[in-house]
């Protein structure tokens, strides 16, 4: 590739950031790192009207979080700084004025400020906003009249009304527009700021962004930047529209999909590489059958040629099972110290602190069920406190009553008092003998057992479990339930 290719990554600080957001920033990050290029983070915060407080530090968060880093932009800086536009003015001011006075723009003295809705997306057809401006055909002298009476002006960009604008976008292919279908819009604003279409094209251009890639909702934009580009005597970078992300019904991805702010899948338990890996593939493909692609292997291979022009799908069901894949990739180490946030946010406070070493211990018995991170408390509050309080009805299995139940637990009782070796083959030898001379099914006698060791009816297997719980607390449940079914008697 010709050039050092420098890419962006440009939110808008309008909200939290979501998974339409990321995938973007994660798709410019791969096409940098692919290329041994510069991956920039630039704030638009041009939209004084819209700014949400907080969003920019969520945004960096969520980068952060998924391993994405920049080379340049907020809190790095770099050499093409500030990368905050708001603190850019001064040079959309210069380019505007540059654009003016070579007839490219004009001032506009109509009060058609866009709606207040309209994020630049929305595209204002000529017949719109400046159908009935006569500003461009305003001459010197009426400007200065106009000028000297009103301090509310905004600057057009003055659209040649024939020919095409054409992109040779390199995910879409060729896509052209009829400059007349195009309005002159507004490119500097009355409150002194730019509009995003202006900011855009001066930043991308003094920053040297070798390609622009961005969601397909922002192609309608694209003839108004070429446009910028040109009239300003810039060289265009290249494009590269990336597929919409639809819901599994091919409505527009929302809440309503189970798509919500990146910060959530945190909370949620997801893992970063299970949501990078998912993000990935709302639009990339290694090939026709693998799902799961390690990230180096990503790198290695993101070009261009694998993104898909059809709309990509979100499917929820696709991601927990993805994040199941690479929880079970996990060393038991790595999940232990996963999990272990988890367990401090959500472990009833007497169970708490959480020893380290146990929990490696417990992390590969949960590791096969676990789908998400948020379940690792409820899946094993079991191991650092017995439920004491269960239904002692659940330990009688099915074909036994009461006073066989006890008899099973005096006889295990007694074996697994008797012996300090609680390796878990050991433990299956004996207790497999014990359920014998009770003359009780393997699913009884372990049922037994399993529900007066942990409360509950379904765990690990049992005896990698009574190994983990050990000598102590197993003899110790297995006393409580024995005097609580005694008692209930
Ligand atoms: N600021 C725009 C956004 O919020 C960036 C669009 C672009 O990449 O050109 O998505």
């Amino acid at each position: 590739m010709p050039g050092e290719v420098r890419v962006r990554f440009a939110p808008s600080p309008t909200g939290l950031p979501h998974i339409g957001n990321i995938r973007t920033a994660l798709f410019n990050w791969l096409f940098a790192r692919h290329n041994g290029g510069k991956f920039i983070v630039r704030v638009e915060d041009t939209d004084q009207a819209r700014l949400v407080p907080g969003s920019i530090e969520a945004m960096l968060e969520g980068l952060r979080w998924l391993n994405i880093d920049w080379d340049e932009g907020p809190e790095v800086g770099g050499p093409y700084g500030p990368y905050y536009q708001s603190e850019r003015l001064q040079i959309y001011h210069d380019l505007a004025d540059k654009l003016v006075s070579e007839g490219n723009a004009y001032h506009c003295f109509c009060s058609q400020e866009r709606p207040a809705q309209d994020d630049g997306r929305q595209r204002d057809r000529r017949t719109s906003a400046s159908a009935d401006c006569h500003c461009r055909e305003l001459s010197k002298d009426e400007i200065a009249k106009l000028s000297a009476g009103t301090d509310s002006k905004v600057i057009r960009f003055a659209m040649p009304r024939e020919g095409v604008t054409r992109v040779k976008d390199l995910i879409r292919g060729e896509v052209e527009w009829r400059n007349e279908t195009q309005n002159d819009f507004i490119i500097l604003k009355s409150d002194g700021f730019p509009t995003y279409h202006l900011a855009v094209v001066a930043d991308d251009n003094l920053m040297k962004i070798s390609h622009i890639m961005r969601a397909e909702e922002w192609l309608p934009s694209t003839p108004r930047h070429l446009q910028l580009f040109y009239a300003l005597g810039f060289e265009p970078p290249e494009f590269a529209h990336l597929p919409m992300i639809m819901g599994p019904d091919r409505a527009k991805l929302s809440k309503r999909h189970g798509a919500t702010a990146i910060g959530e899948y945190q909370v949620d338990g997801y893992l970063p590489e299970a949501l990078t890996n998912f993000m990935l593939l709302l639009g990339w493909a290694l090939d026709d059958k693998t799902d799961v692609v390690p990230i180096q292997t990503v790198i290695e291979n993101f070009t261009l040629d694998r993104v898909t022009k059809s709309s990509a799908i979100f499917d929820q069901e696709k991601l927990l099972w993805m994040n199941g894949v690479y929880i079970r990739e996990l060393t038991p180490e790595e999940l232990a110290s996963r999990m272990m946030p988890f367990l401090e946010r959500d472990l009833p406070k007497d169970m708490l602190p959480v020893d380290e070493e146990y929990l490696r211990r417990i992390a590969p018995l949960v590791q096969e069920r676990i789908k998400r991170l948020d379940e690792s408390a409820d899946m094993t509050s079991y191991f650092f406190k017995a439920d004491e309080n269960f239904d002692t009805g659940t330990i009688i299995q099915k074909g036994m009553d009461r006073d066989m139940t006890l008899a099973a637990l005096k006889a295990a009782l007694a074996d697994l008092s008797a012996t300090d070796d609680y390796q878990h083959e050991k433990l299956e030898e004996m207790l497999n003998a014990t359920g014998e001379r009770l003359s009780l099914s393997r699913r009884q006698f372990f049922g037994v057992l399993r529900v007066a060791a942990t409360g509950r009816a379904v765990s690990p297997p049992l005896f990698e479990m009574l190994e983990v719980l050990g000598k102590d607390r197993t003899v110790s449940r297995l006393k409580n339930a024995l005097e609580r079914l005694s008692a209930s008697g």
